[in-house]
């Protein structure tokens, strides 16, 4: 079955439950001081858990755009180098509203899976919540009786309360959940290991797929829990995870999501992908994170120098890097795989086919941008490197670090990851400390820019005319009349 008509058929079987679509929210959160970005598809119905709104209808479907880069859930670091955590994902998510509950959705995230999307059930693993004595919370033996007459017991495990209770602050409603984990190793493997003890250990092949999460209570502010008169229904699935395991690849870049740009790469670069480890995770971060940088240009969010604009931009410049090492690009060319980036995704979000070419505009400048300083910000960390490790040091300092990202415009976790790769490692501490003189000095100092960006109005004809480099700190993109 092809991505969209997995997609689709998500949809589709939650519409036949009388759920009602409802189109993803934007990826950039503008008006909650709490969240730069989506990170979960409830994070829109928010209010309706809190009992600030009231929902219009009680059941609904969606794929919701995802970003995983800060903050609570921050999964940066494991994406390229392991194939099931993205930077940007899909999450598909049903929801009740204080209407039904366990029973209904236990029962069909299990009829999706096994009778629709047809996956082995003799694959599939389920979690319940274990309780926890010292919160007093009790085992989830609901959810494991429903579990139960669909599922033999020795397939489902009891787990903790940091895998298996959702909170959503220190107070407000929370409860337990059951997720759904699929070990898709091969059947040698399987016979030497059992699949239950690789839930939740990080294997490779033994994933989590849904999580659905059971609003049950209200924690107040003494911390003590009280049953919320309504019960909700809150489940996510990682599409690309999901997409993976029906498509049966051993890896979600496999899947036909990836596959496309993963071809662009090869013919660009005239290297394999599956060949050479160190390609590999080259490739999979680029065609990663050029969705996450253009799903959220496609919502507003341009790179700076600031919050959620230097996270794109920090994202844009680790994948500009990979692609500069591993695969020779020293041109802009993370731009050229916007097309298929319109031609892949325009259906279900059409915002980043009809801005298709703004989008790239803008990429292939913060490309080109950072190119005219990777290549002497990459020989000078090479000459630090070789120097500690005659020094027998193996730490960056501070001052180095900082001047690397100064001069040569290197965030810090790209000097952090290098310095990794060459077995050393950065002094954040001094980092912060120099970044602090340094604001000192940029307060003291008489006018500053603010922004990153200078828009001119659309209607009136705009012409991308570049960067004004005045520093990293503050490099101006400029669009001017034409
Ligand atoms: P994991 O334990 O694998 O990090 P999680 O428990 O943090 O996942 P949830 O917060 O429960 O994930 O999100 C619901 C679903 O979203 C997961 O079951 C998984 O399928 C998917 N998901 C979570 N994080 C990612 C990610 N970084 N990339 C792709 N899919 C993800
Ligand atoms: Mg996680
Ligand atoms: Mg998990
Ligand atoms: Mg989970």
């Amino acid at each position: 079955m092809e991505a969209k008509k997995v997609r689709s058929t998500y949809i589709e079987f939650f519409q036949s439950k009388q759920h009602q679509y409802v189109p993803s929210s934007p990826i950039v959160v503008k008006n909650d001081p709490t969240l730069m970005f989506t990170n979960a598809g409830m994070n829109q119905f928010k209010d309706f858990f809190l009992g600030n709104e009231v929902p219009k209808v009680k059941r609904v479907a969606n794929s919701q755009k995802c970003l995983r880069v800060s903050g609570k859930h921050n999964d940066l670091e494991e994406v390229g180098v392991d194939t099931y955590h993205h930077t940007m994902f899909e999450m598909l998510g049903n929801w009740s509203f204080g209407d039904y509950f366990k029973k209904e959705a236990i029962e069909w995230a299990w009829e999706l899976l096994t009778i629709v999307y047809e996956l082995p059930k003799d694959r599939l693993y389920v979690s319940v919540f274990g309780g926890d004595e010292k919160d007093g919370l009790d085992k989830d033996m609901e959810a494991f009786d429903l579990w139960k007459q669909i599922v033999p017991e020795d397939r489902i495990i009891f787990g903790s309360k940091k895998d298996n209770f959702w909170e959503m602050g220190d107070t407000g409603p929370c409860g337990p959940c059951s997720e759904i984990h699929i070990d898709l190793r091969s059947e040698d493997e399987r016979k030497l290991v059992n699949g239950f003890d690789l839930v939740n250990n990080d294997h490779p092949q033994v994933i989590e797929i849904w999580n659905l999460v059971f609003m049950q209570f209200n924690r107040l502010s003494d911390g003590s829990l009280k049953e919320l008169p309504a019960k909700h229904v809150d489940t996510g699935m990682g599409f690309e995870r999901l997409v993976r395991a029906i498509q049966q690849k051993s890896s979600n870049y496999d899947t036909d999501i990836f596959m496309p740009f993963i071809n662009i790469l090869e013919e660009k670069s005239n290297k394999k992908y599956g060949k050479d480890e160190k390609i590999d995770i080259a490739m999979r971060v680029i065609v990663d994170h050029i969705r996450a940088i253009a799903f959220t240009i496609a919502d507003g969010q341009l790179p700076s120098n600031n919050k959620a604009g230097y996270v794109i931009r920090r994202i844009l410049r680790r994948a500009v890097r990979y692609g500069y090492t591993f695969l020779g690009f020293q041109k802009p060319f993370m731009y050229e795989l916007m097309p298929m980036i319109a031609e892949n995704f325009g259906e279900i979000f059409p915002e980043v086919a009809s801005q298709q070419d703004f989008i790239a505009k803008v990429i292939q400048e913060e490309e080109a941008s950072f190119l005219r300083t990777l290549d002497n910000g990459l020989k000078i960390l090479d000459q630090i490197t070789e120097d500690l490790k005659q020094q027998g040091n193996s730490i960056i300092d501070g001052k180095t670090a900082f001047e690397l990202y100064d001069t040569f415009g290197f965030p810090l976790d790209l000097t952090s990851l290098i310095a990794r790769e060459n077995g050393l490692s950065v002094d954040e501490v001094g980092f912060a400390a120099e970044m602090e003189v340094q604001k000192n000095r940029s307060r003291a100092a008489a006018e500053q820019e603010t922004g990153d960006w200078t828009l001119v109005r659309e209607e009136e004809g705009v012409a991308f005319v570049g960067y004004d480099e005045l520093s990293c700190e503050s490099q101006l993109i400029k669009f001017r009349k034409i």
